[in-house]
């Protein structure tokens, strides 16, 4: 090998492995160990590699080899269990990856779409904590709301009863406490260029992409962090972090195969979200292997969207919905529509209507997000009944629409909120 190049192994593929190993004059099969070692054992230092012939090993440190795992740096624990990781890479530069213990809300099919107990808290805590549950109940029960993944879906007014928090296993014994279909929200992006006006992303700018090590990394220091075993837990990740996957494609794609194939964690447990760029979606349509769909819409027509969304003005919703109607789902799959509810901007019940126009025809579900604040954000949130008429609207039309429960806002770990809020804002630790 190159005796000055640096090399992080992390986001190379077998083949790439094969070469490196194959140039320090060794045998195809160490190129499988390394595999192993890296993605499935998640080693972080070359000397963890015990597997390996301590010459081997050696040459590589020489060589100027390295894991590239990146460094967490921060960690801010929510009351509701989420986590947001500061995570640090060699050149400095840092992103943030959250940890949802209880799931992410439906994005990556884990079931865990808003039910009972999120709707309730949506109502009471969050938006109107002056309001009673019995108030709460009496709009409830006025609602026919479709909640997938609910033993109530389509029942009328469900019973208040008590829950665990979705994801705790009462019964887990040994592994009581432990988490049952966790979420990862993953960072594709250092910052983003997209500048969607509600979003404290756009405030950083575009700093760089991520590297396909970067990308996969940052799950593993998690998983690594959370002593997840794969055999045993359920991960979900989402690819709705920092950034715009779609302007980072070849690394996000090479991310996803290596997630698939090495790390082993199942396509269809991955959502990827796009603020919509088009000629990407086709591409992404035609991979053998890719996570599921999601696209933020956000608003009901070409005005308000590029009001909110300048990448509007290129890829309006008249080209991202006719590229979304060629997209080929596959068996039992839909596509996803996140719209963020802006206070008195987007989130009348005519622009509901717009919204189940746009949609009409589609299999596809729409997340609806209430805006999480923050600083230098010029929205306001949406009243919980704006919310609620909305998704009335949706599901009288026949659109499954669900209410996506905050995750982490006491620690800025929610949609739109990732940036360094450390430098922002206070955050008690
Ligand atoms: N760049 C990609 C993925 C990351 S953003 C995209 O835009 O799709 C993930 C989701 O967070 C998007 O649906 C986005 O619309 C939403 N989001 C951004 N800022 C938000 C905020 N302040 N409150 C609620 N959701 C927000
Ligand atoms: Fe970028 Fe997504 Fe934030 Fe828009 S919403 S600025 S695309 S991260």
């Amino acid at each position: 090998m190159n005796q000055s190049q640096h090399t992080e192994l992390l986001g190379l593929s077998f083949q790439q492995l094969r070469e490196i190993v194959e140039s320090c004059g060794q045998a195809r099969y160490r190129a499988r160990q390394l595999l192993d070692g890296l993605y499935r054992q998640r080693w972080s230092a070359l000397e963890q590699f015990t597997v390996l012939p301590m010459a081997l090993r050696q040459q590589l440190i020489q060589s100027g080899c390295s894991v590239g795992s990146p460094r967490i740096e921060k960690k801010f624990v929510s009351t509701d269990g989420t986590i947001r990781y500061l995570l640090a890479f060699s050149d400095g530069q840092s992103i943030e990856t959250v940890w949802m213990p209880e799931g992410d809300g439906g994005e990556a099919g884990d079931g865990s779409e808003m039910g009972d107990t999120e709707l309730q808290e949506l109502n009471t805590t969050l938006c109107h904590p002056e309001r009673s549950e019995s108030a709460v109940a009496d709009e409830r029960s006025r609602r026919t709301p479709i909640l997938e993944g609910s033993p109530d879906a389509g029942a009328g007014a469900p019973s208040f009863r008590p829950q665990l928090a979705k994801g705790w296993d009462r019964n887990a014994g040994d592994t009581k406490g432990r988490f049952q279909r966790a979420t990862i929200c993953v960072s594709s992006q250092v910052g983003c260029a997209v500048d969607c006006a509600f979003c404290m992303t756009a405030l950083l700018g575009l700093k760089r992409n991520l590297s396909a090590g970067e990308i996969v990394g940052q799950i593993l220091a998690v998983l690594n962090d959370q002593q997840v075993e794969m055999e045993r837990d359920r991960v979900n990740l989402v690819f709705m972090g920092q950034g715009e996957p779609f302007l980072n494609y070849d690394n996000f794609m090479q991310a996803v195969r290596l997630l698939v194939e090495a790390v082993g964690i199942p396509e269809s447990r991955m959502t990827v979200s796009t603020s919509g760029l088009v000629p990407r979606i086709a591409d992404f349509g035609a991979e053998p292997v890719r996570p599921k769909l999601a696209v933020s819409l956000n608003a009901p027509n070409e005005i308000l969207r590029t009001q909110v969304m300048p990448i509007n003005a290129k890829w309006t919703i008249a080209k991202l919905m006719a590229a979304l109607r060629e997209f080929p789902l596959r068996n039992r799959e839909r596509l996803t529509f996140e719209y963020v509810l802006l206070g008195g901007l987007n989130d009348d019940v005519q622009h509901a209507r717009e919204v189940a126009e746009l949609i009409r025809g589609l299999r596809a579900k729409v997340n609806l997000i209430a805006l999480n604040p923050g600083p230098e954000i010029p929205f306001s949130m949406p009243s919980p009944e704006r919310v609620l008429a909305f998704q009335d609207v949706l599901t009288r039309a026949g659109i499954p629409a669900f209410i996506r429960r905050p995750r982490g806002r006491d620690i800025y770990a929610a949609c739109g909120q990732l940036k360094h809020t450390t430098d922002l804002v206070q955050l008690g630790e």
